[in-house]
């Protein structure tokens, strides 16, 4: 059972919202508008109203709540600066134009697909597609009077925007080699396909405290990051000697980071989607309503710790105890990105490929098809890294492949700054924003590339325009936080907070933000080549920035 403030002793708290103990009535605007009207109802009156009345008759309520089930946000209007972002009510800050996000469960596309995608760029988001590092594809300047033909298309090849943000569970994360990787554990393809026909759109989970992110992964690279995920099955030998999965939940960044904790418990592939269903419903039944900054689930695994979790999990839930399994298998020097060209299980080859931070266009996203059709192959894939990968090419092709790619500025043999820089949305399009991101980032590669061209070590960089760390600032080697600094004639100016020394895996370890690291976005390039340069200076043999 949950603990108590009897059995522990500790200071009777006040309730959190918590469904399961009796806090049924909404105790903040965001859970009334949730128990209005459920999110999913907002896609009907998309199609039969707004898309037909225009942005001007969309219910408030509707536009910066439900609209949001349906993976369509606002986006920032143009020329307000990061300074206003804290001060400026809401509406101030709207567009008339939408943000929307396509889910890819797993990263996995067709070539239709991805040609759909494009297609949809270039009719209706004036060009615009950024692959995300949730394995999405965000495209923006999206019209309320479009949205219906965009979910036509989308619908047309099997994909949709279903639950792509709001308090819902979002896209699955999946390995992009599932099922052709020699070396992967398990392929959670199968588990992933039944966890979205079975529950995502469903009205079950269509009511969560605050969004929940999934990874289900076979990947021995661990590319999907389950420590980073609220809830993430990873790939692990059984104890019988057959594969399963190791269980992890209460993973997140933002302001308040943590990794996920290990409940220890080996759960079979045919067990995945009901164990997912449980853990999703002790979030859903127990999670925190009354703060929104305290409503994800890792606030509640932090209270209970893994143990009690599993407890309830197993008991309320699932109604049959889950053995206890073995730890996934880390190892050191672990590059997650599946770059470069590799062989598959099958013989043939995949090739993955950098843009620049995730910045694409449908235009481009359309070549890739061709690229890829042009040389035998009928599937491609989104990584966690805003990278892509294609699938199933012949040896003879690989080459002329990878030319074709190299040709279009896609780098199957990138530079270590091209490979491992990631940038958020940022100013151009997010209201949360501080600061620039996407197009700091790319000039960074590119001044980087140029100063330091032979640097021998991984380092991440992850830019970010807001503490909320959708890039991930405290698990990069380098993570930058936007945010308003002083520059040397005193006046405010965009620039970063620096992390350093942030990571995943075997030295899994949060960025220290020490006091008075901070840089102007100006000074960017130099504060890095800074840092990169002190680095090669003192390193001792081996050692990798990392440590
Ligand atoms: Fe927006 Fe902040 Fe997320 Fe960047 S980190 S996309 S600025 S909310």
């Amino acid at each position: 059972m949950p603990p108590t403030s009897a059995s522990t002793g500790s200071r009777p708290r006040r309730g959190e919202g918590q469904w399961a103990l009796g806090y049924r009535e909404p105790l903040n605007k965001n859970e009334e508008n949730k128990k209005n009207d459920d999110g999913l109802n907002v896609q009907q009156r998309i199609i039969d109203i707004y898309s037909k009345a225009g942005f001007d008759s969309i219910d408030p309520a509707d536009l910066r709540g439900r609209f949001r089930w349906l993976g369509l946000y606002t986006q920032r209007a143009p020329g307000i600066d990061g300074g206003k972002t804290a001060v400026l009510e809401p509406e101030e800050l709207d567009d008339r134009y939408f943000m929307l996000r396509v889910r890819i469960d797993g990263g996995r596309l067709s070539v239709a697909q991805l040609r759909a995608i494009g297609e949809i760029s270039t009719s209706y988001a004036r060009d615009t597609a950024d692959v995300t590092d949730r394995q999405n594809v965000q495209l923006h300047w999206i019209r309320v009077e479009d949205v219906p033909a965009i979910w036509e298309k989308l619908e047309s090849v099997g994909l949709s925007t279903m639950e792509a943000c709001g308090d819902t569970p979002r896209v699955i994360l999946g390995c992009p080699l599932a099922g052709i990787d020699a070396d992967e554990i398990v392929d959670a393809s199968p588990q992933i396909d039944r966890i979205y026909d079975e529950y995502i759109g469903s009205r079950l989970f269509s009511n969560l405290p605050r969004k929940f992110k999934t990874s289900v992964s076979g990947c021995s690279s661990f590319c999907t990051n389950h420590e980073i995920n609220d809830v993430s099955f990873q790939g692990v030998v059984g104890p019988d000697g057959a594969p399963g999965f190791d269980l992890f939940v209460g993973g997140g960044l933002s302001t308040n980071p943590m990794f996920a904790q290990r409940l220890g418990a080996f759960v079979r592939p045919d067990q995945v989607t009901e164990v997912w269903a449980g853990v999703t419903s002790v979030f859903r039944d127990y999670g925190y309503r009354r703060l929104r900054h305290r409503a994800r689930i890792k606030f509640l695994i932090k209270d209970w710790g893994a143990a009690t979790f599993r407890e309830v999990l197993e008991k309320e839930y699932l109604g049959y105890a889950l053995p206890d399994g073995p730890e996934v298998d880390m190892r050191e020097g672990l590059q997650r990105d599946h770059i470069g060209v590799h062989r598959q299980r099958d013989g043939r080859n995949y090739i993955g490929f950098a843009p620049r931070v995730g910045r694409v266009s449908g235009t481009l996203l359309s070549r890739i098809a061709d690229i890829a059709e042009e040389h035998g192959s009928d599937r491609i894939r989104t990584t966690a890294d805003q990278k892509l990968v294609v699938l199933d090419v012949d040896d003879d092709r690989v080459e002329a492949a990878t030319a074709a790619l190299e040709a279009e500025d896609l780098r199957v043999r990138p530079s270590v700054f091209r490979r491992q820089t990631m940038a958020c949305t940022g100013i151009e399009f997010c209201k949360l924003a501080i600061v620039e991101t996407k197009d700091r980032g790319a000039s960074l590669i590119d001044e980087l590339e140029r100063r330091l061209p032979d640097f021998p070590e991984p380092v991440t960089i992850n830019v970010n325009g807001c503490p909320n760390s959708c890039a991930r600032i405290q698990v990069a080697d380098i993570g930058l936080k936007g945010q308003l600094v002083t520059d040397s004639e005193g006046q405010q100016v965009e620039g970063f907070q620096v992390h350093l020394g942030g990571g995943m895996g075997l030295t899994a370890a949060f960025g220290r933000k020490v006091r008075g690291l901070k840089t102007t976005s100006a000074e960017l390039p130099d504060y890095i080549e800074r840092v990169l340069r002190r680095f090669l200076d003192k390193r001792e043999d081996g050692e990798s920035f990392a440590a």
